[in-house]
């Protein structure tokens, strides 16, 4: 059991009737909240409660057969489901919290339910320890010696046991962030990320690059706007431009036409319009334009609806700046540019920008079975899937490439390729070869040539990876199995790359689904299965995989548009669980 469908802690309390629980929880709860916690509370009744009331209308409506009843007021509101098949686990009720608007989670009952709780216990009950047979148990509140490591709390000192629920959401927010202690001979998938974000510098070699080439292209510098988008006020229709301190008129004299790009050249006076198009200047004095078709024309004369409030002041007008406005920062250094943003530039005037060098990555694969597409297929062999995955990815994040091809299996040709590649490239990726069982001269040559680790990251696909220095230029050796590869990239590689392109803002996106499937993992380990998310009719994301999860088969990636995240604290994901996911689109 475990309660993933919620990300607070999650707190209860043991103890037999009789003990005062609703009376503690009572003085507790009002010195949590002077601590600035938000509590939420999950409590357990008898299967009879009801908390509507015979004879009100909810309550008709409900036996009416209404088998779910949400009834709200201005002060709060309660949804009441039946629940005639299987009573809710306590991380089903969990899911349906609204957990941004709580810190902790407070449980009465529920005591077969393993999640950690705080035993309650009156010396004047006589009754038997509950922390004897309940491991979940983390502390003990009582009047008496509870003879137990666990520690000890006076049940009658409410402030005590106040800071002691303070201190241990602390830890319980500490062991959320990190979960090497799950398995200490393996690396966490954030363990590795952050080595390798440690060990990555930022850039520092710049260059210009022109309007044209700036998609994809991070900025090294800020940018401010030397003018103001647009240039001057201008209309957004075609139509009349005329004066709001003359809007009351029962016709307007035309005196002129504007078009985009050209001037009237003239003040507009009282009494005065002009035909004006969309884009085109608006005219000195005037300030407002009314749209061609709610005009009527007669020879030089133009009569609009003026009604009190049928045409605003300033309507129909884009004023100078309201965009960019001169002086501004428009983009830190930092920026990814795309589609908008080099749009903006070119607004701006600009036809070109100082930018972070692109990086050079050179990528080989390993293998004696592996063997280059295009050429007769050998027995036993298989195509070298890799080096175009990985290529891809890295052009998808404007890395430009040195293919070194398919590495033989010899010592020679791994050290030749290895030093061109340190030299000529910022980064160096192969995949292949890095697993328990794969040749020991790989590991010989790496020791050789720099200072690379061999990791085993509890993940799944992807447990073998490879991280260093080859000199001074970062090292990734990846997994051989094609799934692995592109996992592993998009957990380690990506990250990485992005720091050293210089892109600060980047974050991955995740997101939480709920699994319309169960997803196998295992305790310990992230598992990142294949996913195919979606919106159901009633707007709620759900997830499913996309079947065989097979570490080589590259068509669950294909089919995938997100990674669904199981994570180590997690055994498996039910049915109707939170799990997140993280979507691949524009990642692949
Ligand atoms: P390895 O880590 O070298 O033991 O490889 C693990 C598995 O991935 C083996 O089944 C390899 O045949 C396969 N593999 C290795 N390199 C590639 C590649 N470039 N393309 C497709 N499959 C590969
Ligand atoms: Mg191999």
């Amino acid at each position: 059991m475990s309660l993933s469908n919620c990300s607070l802690p999650v707190l209860g309390f043991a103890a037999f009737s009789g003990t005062g629980k609703t009376t503690l929880l009572e003085k507790l709860i009002p010195q949590l909240v002077e601590s600035g916690v938000r509590i939420a509370m999950v409590k357990h009744a008898h299967h009879e409660f009801d908390v509507d009331k015979s004879g009100k209308d909810s309550y008709r409506l409900r036996k009416a057969g209404a088998s779910q009843m949400l009834i709200s007021s201005r002060s709060r509101n309660a949804l009441m489901t039946e629940t005639p098949e299987e009573e809710y686990t306590l991380n089903q009720l969990l899911s349906r919290l609204d957990q941004n608007r709580a810190d902790l989670v407070l449980v009465e009952g529920f005591k077969h339910e393993s999640f950690p709780k705080i035993e309650l216990r009156r010396e004047e009950l006589a009754k038997q320890w509950l922390h004897k047979e309940d491991k979940n148990i983390i502390a003990i509140a009582c009047d008496s010696d509870p003879k137990s490591d666990l520690p000890a709390l006076d049940i009658n000192d409410v402030p005590a046991m106040c800071a002691f629920i303070l201190r241990w959401m602390e830890g319980h927010k500490a062991q959320t962030t990190t979960c090497d202690s799950l398995s200490p001979t393996m690396l966490s998938v954030d363990a590795g990320r952050e080595k390798i974000l440690a060990a990555i510098d930022e850039p520092i070699a710049s260059e210009i690059h022109s309007l044209e080439s700036l998609s994809g292209k991070v900025l090294s510098e800020d940018v401010i706007a030397p003018v103001n988008v647009p240039s001057s006020t201008n209309s957004a229709m075609d139509g009349f431009a005329i004066r709001s301190d003359d809007l009351d008129r029962d016709s307007y004299q035309i005196v002129g036409e504007v078009y985009a790009g050209h001037g009237l050249g003239i003040p507009l006076q009282k009494g005065e319009c002009v035909r004006i198009m969309t884009g085109a200047p608006v005219p000195e004095g005037a300030d407002t334009v009314v749209m061609r078709e709610q005009a009527a024309m007669d020879g030089d004369l133009v009569m609009f609806d003026t009604r009190k409030g049928a045409i605003r002041p300033g309507q129909n007008v884009r004023q100078a700046g309201e965009d960019l406005k001169k002086g501004v920062a428009v983009f830190n250094a930092g920026t990814r540019l795309n589609a908008a943003s080099v749009g903006m530039m070119a607004s701006l005037g600009f036809n070109q920008a100082k930018c972070y060098k692109p990086l050079t990555v050179a990528l080989f694969s390993t293998g004696d079975e592996v063997q280059a597409p295009g050429t007769p297929a050998k027995e036993s062999c298989i195509y070298d899937a890799n080096r175009f995955t990985v290529r891809s990815m890295l052009e998808n994040l404007g890395c430009r490439i040195i293919d070194l091809g398919i590495i033989e299996d010899s010592e020679q040709a791994l050290t030749d390729t290895l030093t061109t590649a340190m030299e000529k490239a910022d980064v160096v990726i192969s995949s292949g070869g890095v697993s328990v069982g794969d040749a020991d001269y790989i590991k010989n040559v790496l020791d050789a040539l720099g200072d690379i680790n061999f990791w085993r990251v509890n993940m799944r696909p992807g447990r073998p990876l490879a991280f260093g220095k080859l000199g001074n230029t970062p090292f990734f050796g990846l997994p051989g199995n094609p799934v692995a590869v592109m996992v592993t990239f998009l957990q380690f590689v990506e990250p990485a790359i992005r720091k050293m392109q210089g892109d600060v803002n980047w974050q991955p996106q995740h997101f939480s689904a709920v699994t319309r499937e169960k997803i196998r993992s295992r305790f310990g380990r992230t598992e990142y299965t294949r996913g195919i998310y979606s919106i159901s009719a009633n707007g709620q994301i759900e997830v499913r995989s996309t079947g065989s999860q097979g570490s080589g088969i590259l068509r669950s990636m294909h089919e995938a548009n997100c990674l669904i995240e199981v994570s180590p604290e997690v055994e498996s994901a039910e049915v109707g669980d939170r799990v997140n996911i993280i979507p691949l689109v524009s990642r692949l």
